[in-house]
C-alpha cells in the first residue's frame, strides 16, 4: 500500500505545471507546497482503493460496546445535505435562519422529552465534551451557593472520561466499586457520601448494559447531601421511551447524537452532544440560548447571566443536529421500539453465547452486555477480537469496562437481523472451539485483512502520523 505522495515520486521525469506568473510583490509569493503531483485517475483508485480496506456498519456488524455503531438511514444524510442547510452560514442573521433555528429548537423540545428534563443546550460536539459542560456548571453553581465540595463520586465501571472530566475540573474522583449484581454499591456509596461530594456521577444503565436498581435510592440520598446527580446518557439507546433519567433523580444528563440519534461516527468525529437540565441549572447553560418568541418566530439570546460561556462555536455541529431531528422524526412516537429492539437483540445474543463464554453477571441486559473469555486463557481476548476480523465481523469493546478480566463488550444495536445475530454467535463459538483445538490459528489472527498483527506498543510509543517531504523537497 502506497502513500499518495509516493506516486508522485514514481511518475519519473513528470513535468510539474509552470507557475503562473501574476507579478505579485515577492514577498507575498509562497514557495511551492509540497503536495503530491498525481493523476485523477490515480487520486480516484487510491482513495477508492483504500475505502476497500476499510471497514464499516454498511460492510457487516459492527458490535462496538458503548459505543452504538447502528446503521444509520440514509434519510437522515439526504435530509442534511438539503442546500439550505449544508451551505447555511453561522453568521447569517437569524432573520434569515428562522428554518435553522426552528429545527434546533424542535430537536430540544423532543430531547427534553426523551429525558424528562427542564433545560437542554446542543452546544457540546462530544459526549465527554457535556460532561465537561456539566462539571463546570456544577462548580459554579457550588461556587455561588458558597459550598466548597471538591469530591465526585463514580462508579469502577464508569467510561474514562467521566474521571478524566473530574481532573479537568480539579474535582478528586472517589471511586466506588460495583457489587455482585454490576450496580454501584449501595453500601460503599453511603459510606462515602459526605458534604464534600458535588456530584454522583452515574451512567445508566451502566457500561455493563446493566439498570442501577438502587438508582432512586442514590437520587434521594444525594438529594439530600445537597449533592448533584449527573447522568451519562451514552447508553440511552435501551431507554427511548421506556424511562427517563429525570425520572431517575438526575440533575443533569448528557446524549450523545451520534450513538443513539444515528449519525456515522468512529475515528474521532463529528459528533453531537446534548446537554439537558433540571430548570434550577437552567441559567448556567451556553450562550447564545434559542429563544421561541411566538410561533413562528425565533431569535437568539446572548445575554450571559450566570451562563458558563461557550463550550463551542456558534451553535453546535449543525449538521449533526439535522440528522438527530430526522431521526427522531421518522420514529415519531413509536421511538420506544428503537431501544425495545436494542435490548431484546442483546439478550438473545447474550442466550446464544452464554455457555461458551461466561457472563459475570448473570441477569437480563439492556441493549448491550460484557461476557469474558478468563475461561479460555490469558490474554484469549486480544486473540478473539483478531481472529473475529478473519470472519468478516468488526470486533465488539474489549477489555472494557475495567472491572471483568478478559472483557468482551457486545452491542448489537437494533437494527441488526435475527440471522446477523446467529452468524456472529456462531462464528464466536467456533473460533472458542479453534482456541482449544488450534490455538495457533487464533493466536497469529487476523490472517485475511490487508494488514495482519500490528505492534500496537510501538504505534502507541512512537506514533507517525505525518507525512514529511524527503530533505530535497525542504526547501
Ligand atoms: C462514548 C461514551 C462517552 C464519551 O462520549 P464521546 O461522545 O465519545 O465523547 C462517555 N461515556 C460513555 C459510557 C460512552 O459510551
Amino acid at each position: 500500500m502506497k502513500l499518495i505522495f509516493e506516486y508522485d515520486e514514481q511518475i519519473s521525469g513528470h513535468v510539474r505545471d509552470e507557475p503562473i506568473d501574476l507579478e505579485l510583490p515577492q514577498d507575498l509569493i509562497r514557495d511551492e507546497l509540497p503536495l503530491p503531483n498525481v493523476n485523477e485517475i490515480d487520486i480516484v483508485r487510491h482513495y477508492t482503493n483504500l475505502s476497500r480496506k476499510n471497514y464499516g456498519i454498511d460492510l457487516g456488524l459492527y458490535p462496538l460496546g458503548s459505543c452504538t455503531m447502528k446503521y444509520n438511514p440514509r434519510v437522515n444524510e439526504d435530509i442534511a445535505r438539503l442546500k439550505g442547510f449544508s451551505s447555511l452560514h453561522p453568521l447569517i442573521p437569524s432573520s434569515c435562519s428562522q428554518g435553522s433555528l426552528q429545527l434546533i429548537w424542535e430537536l430540544q423540545e423532543s430531547l427534553k422529552e426523551i429525558t424528562g428534563m427542564d433545560n437542554i443546550t446542543l452546544q457540546p460536539a462530544a459526549g465527554s465534551q457535556c460532561e465537561l459542560l456539566g462539571i463546570m456548571i456544577a462548580k459554579k453553581y457550588f461556587a455561588e451557593k458558597n459550598e466548597k465540595r471538591s469530591k465526585i463520586i463514580i462508579p469502577d465501571s464508569a467510561h474514562g472520561t467521566n474521571p478524566a472530566t473530574a481532573a479537568m475540573c480539579k474535582f478528586q474522583t472517589v471511586t466506588i466499586p460495583s457489587d455482585k449484581r454490576g450496580n454501584m454499591s449501595l453500601n460503599d456509596f453511603k459510606q462515602t457520601l459526605d458534604s464534600e461530594v458535588a456530584v454522583v456521577m452515574l451512567t445508566n444503565p451502566n457500561t455493563l448494559g446493566l439498570f442501577e436498581e438502587n438508582i432512586l435510592e442514590i437520587s434521594d440520598l444525594s438529594k439530600e447531601n445537597g449533592t448533584l446527580m449527573y447522568c451519562d446518557g451514552a447508553n440511552m439507546n435501551a431507554l427511548l421511551g421506556i424511562s427517563k433519567p429525570g425520572d431517575q433523580g438526575f440533575d443533569m444528563v448528557h446524549l450523545n447524537l451520534h450513538k443513539t440519534f444515528s449519525t456515522p461516527h468512529g475515528g474521532g468525529g463529528p459528533g453531537g452532544g446534548a446537554l439537558a437540565v433540571n430548570s434550577f441549572l437552567g441559567d448556567y447553560l451556553p450562550i447564545p440560548r434559542i429563544i421561541k418568541e411566538n410561533e413562528s418566530k425565533f431569535s437568539l439570546d446572548y445575554s450571559v447571566g450566570k451562563s458558563v460561556g461557550r463550550i463551542h462555536s456558534f451553535y453546535g455541529n449543525f449538521g449533526i443536529i439535522v440528522r438527530a431531528l430526522s431521526y427522531i422524526k421518522s420514529w415519531g412516537s413509536n421511538i420506544r421500539r428503537v431501544s425495545e429492539h436494542a435490548v431484546l437483540n442483546a439478550n438473545y445474543l447474550v442466550s446464544l453465547l452464554k455457555d461458551v463464554y461466561h457472563l459475570p453477571f448473570d441477569r437480563s441486559c439492556a441493549h448491550e452486555f460484557v461476557l469474558s473469555s478468563k475461561n479460555l486463557g490469558e490474554k484469549s481476548t486480544m486473540y478473539i477480537a483478531k481472529r473475529i476480523l478473519d470472519y468478516g465481523f468488526h470486533p465488539p469493546t474489549i477489555y472494557f469496562p475495567l472491572i471483568v478480566p478478559e472483557a468482551l463488550m457486545i452491542e448489537p444495536t437494533e437494527t441488526e437481523t435475527k440471522e446477523t445475530l446467529d452468524e456472529f454467535a456462531s462464528v464466536l463459538k467456533k473460533i472458542a472451539l479453534e482456541l482449544k483445538e488450534n490455538p495457533d490459528l487464533v493466536k497469529e489472527a487476523p490472517h485475511t485483512t490487508p494488514i495482519g498483527r500490528l505492534d500496537e506498543v510501538k504505534a502507541a510509543r512512537e506514533p507517525n502520523l505525518r507525512w514529511l517531504p524527503t530533505p530535497d523537497d525542504k526547501k
